[in-house]
């Protein structure tokens, strides 16, 4: 059965089609005005329900309003905030710095785990928060970049995201820390 003929296939699936279309309006006994007034009752039948009246209790019914009013406020602010980052806490005796990608980073080695990076300006140390470079939209799904506030200076245009570009930063100071330790007279 290997042999094709599209034309021969067309030809004989319109003869099937014309066959169920003259079979329906063969059974049904009004034809296809019938399936026509079905079609539109099933729609009324729809739009009956849809406007129909329904009885809730008035702690759903207000508590339902509320939620979807917080929904909104919700998705707004989400929208609207383009400016994300850690808020740093200092505690400059304990915590490690390091330069990746034009930026001065400063991040907590708590027992091997690497907690509170943060990124600031190599020339005035004013804490950066990257911004998203798709207006309105959140530096998790826009790439971003690293401009300093005080100096107006782009410090680091990057293509991904901050959670990308905090990352790539964390295996840097990974692999810095591997490095460290191979060579601890080197620095
Ligand atoms: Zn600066």
């Amino acid at each position: 059965m290997a042999d094709k003929h599209p034309v021969r296939d067309k030809v004989v699936g319109g003869l099937i089609l014309a066959a169920i279309i003259s079979f329906i309006t063969f059974v049904l006994p009004g034809g296809w005005g019938s399936v026509f007034h079905g079609v539109y009752q099933f729609f009324h039948w729809l739009w009956l329900w849809l406007v129909a009246d329904v009885v809730v209790a008035r702690w759903l019914f207000w508590g339902l309003i509320i939620m979807s009013v917080g929904f909104v406020v919700g998705i707004v602010f989400h929208i609207f905030e383009s400016s994300g980052g850690t808020d740093y806490q200092i505690k400059p005796v304990k915590d490690s710095e390091g330069f990746f990608f034009g930026i001065r980073w400063r991040w907590r080695n708590d027992a091997g785990h690497i907690q509170n990076l943060a990124a600031f300006c190599p020339n005035c140390d004013l804490q950066i928060h990257p911004w998203a470079t798709r207006p309105g939209v959140n530096p998790e799904r826009s790439p971003v970049i690293y401009r300093c506030d005080d100096c107006q200076r782009d410090l680091y245009d990057s293509r991904d995201t901050r959670s990308q570009v905090e990352d790539l930063v964390m295996r840097k100071i990974q692999q810095k820390i591997r490095d460290d330790k191979r060579n601890p007279t080197a620095a």
